[in-house]
C-alpha cells in the first residue's frame, strides 16, 4: 500500500475572536492566524493539517511550507510519515530548530496523519487506540488581565454553572499583590472545590516568584503555569523546591529534550505538551511516555486545537483533561467539538478533525 502526494496547498487565514479583546501578561489578542495544509494523493485522498499564531506572524511557517517542504513532500509517500519530518527538519535547521520552521512541520504531520486515518476511514484516536471514551474539559476561556475582579468572579461563577469544576486565572500584573487579590475574590466566589490554575505567562523573574508562589498556596491552587522563561529551567528547579503549589509547563516547549531537562530536573509537576509547537503527533507521543515515565500527569495545551489534542488525551492513560479556549473558534472546523456536562464528545469523523470550513476560508484569508 503507499499513498504517493501529487499537491501540496497551504492557505493563511487572520480570523477575529468574537469577543472582547483578551490580555495575558504577554499578549493582547484581537485575532488568531491559522496555516491550513492540503495535501492530495494519487488515490484521490485529501489530508488536511493546520497550525496556528497569535496576528502576525504564521507567514514565516507557511514560507517553510511552500519552499523548503513541499518539493520533499511532492512524489512521496504519505505513509512515510516519520522520514518525511525528519526530511523537512533537516532541510532547514540552520535557520530554526524550532519555532516557525518546527509549527510548518506540525502542519504538515497532521495532515499526513490525516491521510493515514483517512485509508483506513478512522478518527485519529481510534486508529491509535482509546484509553476512555470521554475526555474532561477545563475552561480557559476567561480569567483575562483585561478583566475587572468583577467580571473575573461573574465569568468563573457563569463557568462553574455551567459544569465545569475547573477554571484558569492570568497572573502577571504589574503588582503582583494585585494577582493575589483577584485569586482570592475568584476562590471565594467559587467556594473550596473548585480547582483554579493560574498561568502566568513567563512574566515572572524567580524573586518575584519566589516572593509571591508561596502565597498561592493558601488558595488551594492547582497549578502555576510557566512563572518563568521556558529557558530557565533552573529558576523552575529552584522555585518548584521551595513551594509546594505545583508548577506546569509546556505550551512554549517545542523538544521532547525540553521536556526531559524540566521533568529530569524537578522542575515541573503538570506536563502540557502540545502537538502543534512540537515536531507533531508522534512527538507529542513520545513526551506523552516519558511524563508516564516519571508518573507525571499530562495536561495538553491549547488554543485552538482542542480536536486534535482531545484525541490525543483519549489515548493517553496519565492525561487529565484538556482546555476549553476560544470557544468563539469552535465554529470554524467542518465538525466542530462540543463540551457536555463538562467533558468533550469525542470527534467522529476520520482523520484529524482539522479542516477549516470554506465560508471560513473566504472570508478570512489573507494569502
Ligand atoms: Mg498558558
Amino acid at each position: 500500500m503507499s499513498m504517493i502526494i501529487q499537491d501540496v496547498k497551504t492557505i493563511l487565514l487572520r480570523v477575529p475572536l468574537q469577543q472582547r479583546t483578551i490580555t495575558d501578561s504577554q499578549s493582547s489578542v484581537t485575532h488568531v492566524e491559522f496555516m491550513q495544509v492540503v495535501l492530495r494523493t494519487t488515490d484521490g485522498l485529501t489530508g488536511y493539517g493546520m497550525n496556528w499564531s497569535y496576528t502576525p506572524g504564521l507567514k514565516a511557517a507557511q514560507t517553510a511550507v511552500d519552499e523548503n517542504y513541499t518539493p520533499l513532500l511532492i512524489g512521496a509517500d504519505a505513509l512515510d510519515r516519520r522520514e518525511l519530518v525528519r526530511r523537512m527538519f533537516f532541510s532547514n535547521h540552520f535557520i530554526g530548530r524550532v519555532g516557525a520552521t518546527r509549527v510548518g512541520i506540525a502542519a504538515v504531520e497532521f495532515a499526513l496523519w490525516d491521510l493515514a486515518c483517512k485509508a483506513v476511514n478512522l478518527p485519529l484516536w481510534k486508529l491509535l487506540g482509546p484509553a476512555r471514551n470521554s475526555v474532561k474539559a477545563y475552561s480557559t476561556d476567561g480569567g483575562w488581565l483585561s478583566w475587572s475582579t468583577e467580571d473575573l468572579v461573574r465569568d468563573a461563577t457563569r463557568l462553574v454553572e455551567r459544569g465545569f469544576d475547573a477554571v484558569k486565572l492570568k497572573l502577571g500584573l504589574p503588582d503582583p499583590l494585585d494577582d493575589l487579590a483577584r485569586i482570592a475574590a475568584v476562590r471565594k466566589a467559587v467556594g473550596p472545590k473548585i480547582k483554579i490554575m493560574t498561568d502566568v505567562n513567563c512574566a515572572w523573574t524567580l524573586a518575584t516568584a519566589l516572593r509571591i508562589a508561596p502565597r498561592l498556596a493558601e488558595y488551594d491552587i492547582t497549578w502555576l503555569e510557566e512563572p518563568m522563561l521556558p529557558e530557565d529551567v533552573r529558576g523552575h528547579a529552584t522555585l518548584q523546591r521551595a513551594i509546594t503549589t505545583p508548577i506546569a509547563v509546556g505550551e512554549t516547549l517545542y523538544t521532547l529534550q525540553s521536556f526531559r531537562d524540566y521533568i529530569a530536573d524537578g522542575a515541573c509537576c503538570f506536563v502540557q505538551a502540545d502537538a502543534t509547537k512540537l515536531l507533531g503527533i508522534d512527538e507529542w507521543l513520545q513526551v506523552a511516555a516519558l511524563a508516564a515515565a516519571w508518573n507525571l500527569p499530562l495536561v495538553p495545551h491549547t488554543n485552538v486545537q482542542q480536536k486534535l489534542h482531545v484525541q490525543l488525551a483519549a489515548v493517553t492513560p496519565n492525561a487529565l483533561m484538556v482546555e476549553n479556549c476560544y470557544e468563539s473558534l469552535n465554529d470554524m472546523w467542518v465538525e466542530p467539538i462540543h463540551v457536555k456536562n463538562g467533558h468533550y464528545t469525542l470527534p467522529q469523523e476520520p482523520g484529524c478533525g482539522l479542516q477549516i470550513r470554506d465560508a471560513v476560508i473566504r472570508e478570512h484569508r489573507i494569502g
